[in-house]
């Protein structure tokens, strides 16, 4: 895959020793890397290895205790609070930085009160102030990609669940994210229908976007992203291109846990 190079020559993304506590629990206990443009990283580890909060304390779902992030080398401004709890400096830059953040969720989480058009539609009319006629016409583009320009005007409980996770998709393309965060985008589906879903990824990525996927999809891990993380313990045990990882670089651990994997 051609690495398109961002124009600063700076990471879309980077993520500086990143710690995040639940009570007693260390769940991100120092995460750091960088995610140039056009990197797809597939984030592996067992359950409860800190994935989930690692993408959510990015894209400030959750307050991490310590560490840096930045998009395009623009840090996110944050300062500690005399409790030890941290807080975002400026609410717009947190608004703005988000927006620049797609997420994919497990579950969707489409509007079931409006139809596939108008979830993919709200985001740009409201947040990035389009006008409601662009917003409409642009959505064509964005279903027409994921396959479903004739669902349009459906409402998701109508769709299949592999259909109502690539309308997440198209909604979060239309926000014209900077990098894109799926978590466990097919877990929820059935085995049916993880393949469109898959397909429609592999799209994404060939076009050059950058992507952080947690996934337990290891096709998707070996052939379409370009990079490899294992997550043990909320630390990134090992990482690197698939090749490697899934040939003699990986930890023990990596392999034993591949192994289960079916
Ligand atoms: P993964 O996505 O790898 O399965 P998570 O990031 O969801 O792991 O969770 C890592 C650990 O953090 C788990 O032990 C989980 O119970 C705990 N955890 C996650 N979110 C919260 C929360 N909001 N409050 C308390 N504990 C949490
Ligand atoms: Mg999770």
């Amino acid at each position: 895959m051609t690495q398109v190079i961002s124009p600063s020559g700076l990471p879309a993304l980077s993520v500086e020793d990143m710690h995040k506590s639940f009570g007693d629990a260390h769940v991100l206990q120092g995460i750091s890397f960088d995610a140039a443009q056009g990197d797809v990283i597939s984030i592996l580890g067992a359950s409860g290895s800190g994935k989930s909060t690692l993408l959510r304390c990015i894209n400030l779902l959750e307050m991490p205790d310590q560490g840096k992030v930045a998009l395009d080398g623009e840090v996110i401004a944050m300062r500690d609070l005399p409790d030890g709890h941290r807080k975002p400096c400026d609410r717009k830059q947190v608004e703005r930085m988000r927006s620049r953040l797609g997420m994919v969720f497990q579950s969707f989480n489409l509007w079931s009160h409006m139809t596939v058009l108008q979830n993919i539609v709200e985001g740009p009319i409201r947040v990035l102030k389009r006008p409601r006629a662009e917003a409409i016409e642009e959505a064509g583009v964005w279903l027409e990609k994921v396959g479903l320009y004739d669902k349009r005007d459906a409402y998701p409980a109508h769709l299949s669940g592999g259909q109502q996770q690539r309308v997440a998709i198209a909604r979060t393309l239309a926000m014209h994210p900077r990098v894109m965060l799926f978590d466990e985008p097919t877990s929820a589906l059935d085995p049916e229908l993880v393949g469109e879903v898959l397909r429609v990824m592999r799209t994404l990525a060939e076009e050059g976007r950058t992507m952080l996927v947690v996934t337990h999809e290891m096709g998707f891990a070996r052939h379409v992203s370009n990079r490899v993380m294992f997550l043990h313990e909320g630390r990134i045990e090992c990482q690197g291109a698939p090749e490697g990882m899934f040939g003699d670089e990986g930890s023990e651990r990596f392999r034993q846990f591949v192994s289960r994997q079916h």
